[in-house]
């Protein structure tokens, strides 16, 4: 039997989050053969839901915006095949019962966050693209003409190109020894990320967050407080989410559990119906929550003979949007490269 460990790929990419997946969808429908590996137990990275007493709760991304035609069209097709919904058209930072709406729609995903992953992941793999998870890549290495990569268990992949989407640092890390020209190299290492801090709580008895179910205060110690049962993930159960802003979460994100969770409680005290109580919570701590110094482009490609690509949502934009089209832009830089410069048409014979 032919194993992935035999087959030298056309591209292994490494981080199957947002940005891997578009990457691999572009590439594996233009015909190429692809890998994702990733180390997390399924596909989805920072589009995370997790299943909490009963209920559901999105506890990485809170929803997404659209601001560019291309990923516009993606959007629109998720909406026409019932994937996403436009959960709000702006948030109410808790000073009034209501949001005033600024016409601009905040999308969320039927079932949270990580459906939008698995949807791609299958969209991907009916393109003929390869998913690994709970594989960890600890190296990247030259080897002939292409790439090697070494995986914990001893997995070990080849390819003609390498793809990056791990947030930068963890990219740079399995380069080791791996010399990347200057200024390539000082470009990656100015990116910068912030932390989040975050925690779920499973609430008995309601909260009372404003319409439409969640509270945002940019700049303020506990950013985001979000009702998932309101915004329409969690009907077995109110699990409220709450996001730390960065600020917070770097001086607080070596605490014990225990202290972030007191700090959480204080802030959603206000919002608990009367008699309501907390009934478990848990702390999720995101090392490379959000890019704050990001490269200007949409990824950065090393002048390595062999294809070398770094992406994500540290490249040209943050957020959700930004890591989608970093994808895109991952496979179309790909795609370009491995399709052969046309010839140009023979003069018609005289
Ligand atoms: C708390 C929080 C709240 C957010 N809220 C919003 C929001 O409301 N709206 C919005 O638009 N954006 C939000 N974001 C940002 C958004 O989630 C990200 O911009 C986007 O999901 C990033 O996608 P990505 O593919 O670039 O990276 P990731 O999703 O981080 O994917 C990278 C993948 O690489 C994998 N990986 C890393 N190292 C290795 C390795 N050595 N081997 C194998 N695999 C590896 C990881 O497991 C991961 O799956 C939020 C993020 C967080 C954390």
């Amino acid at each position: 039997m032919t194993t992935t460990h035999d087959v030298v790929q056309d591209v292994v990419i490494v981080g199957a989050g947002l940005s891997g997946l578009m990457a691999a969808i572009r590439l594996g429908t233009a015909g190429l053969r692809v890998v994702v590996v990733d180390k997390g137990r399924s596909v989805g990275g920072r589009l995370a839901t997790r299943r909490v007493a009963g209920g559901r709760a999105d506890h990485g991304a809170q929803f997404f915006t659209v601001r560019h035609e291309r990923f516009g069209r993606w959007v629109e097709e998720w909406r026409q095949i019932g994937l996403v919904y436009p959960w709000s058209h702006g948030w109410s930072d808790g000073s009034l019962a209501s949001t005033s709406p600024d016409g601009h729609p905040r999308y969320a995903v039927q079932g949270g966050m990580n459906n939008l992953a698995r949807h791609l992941a299958t969209q991907a793999a009916a393109s003929g693209v390869l998913l690994r998870t709970d594989t960890r890549v600890t190296a990247l290495t030259p080897e002939g003409a292409g790439w090697q990569f070494t995986a914990e268990a001893g997995t070990a992949l080849r390819a003609r190109a390498a793809v990056l989407t791990a947030p930068v640092p963890q990219s740079l890390a399995l380069l080791r020894g791996l010399h990347l020209a200057e200024p390539e190299r000082a470009h990656l290492e100015r990116i910068r990320y912030e932390p989040a801090l975050c925690a779920l709580c499973v609430v008995e008895g309601g909260v009372t967050l404003p319409e439409p179910g969640a509270v945002q205060r940019p700049g303020a110690e506990i950013a985001w407080i979000a009702d998932n049962q309101r915004k329409g993930i969690s009907p077995g159960a109110t699990v409220v989410t709450l996001h730390a802003g960065g600020e917070w979460s770097a001086a607080h994100y070596d605490e014990p559990d225990e202290r972030v969770e007191a700090a959480f409680s204080a802030a959603l005290a206000p919002w608990l119906a009367e008699g309501a109580t907390v009934v478990e919570a848990q702390v999720k701590r995101w090392r490379y929550a959000a890019p704050t110094v990001l490269h200007p482009e949409r990824l950065l490609r090393a002048s390595s003979a062999a294809p070398l690509l770094f992406g994500g949502d540290a490249f040209g934009e943050p957020r959700v949007e930004g890591a989608a089209l970093s994808g895109l832009a991952l496979g179309d830089a790909l795609v370009a490269e491995f399709t052969p410069a046309r010839l140009p048409t023979p003069a018609p014979a005289q």
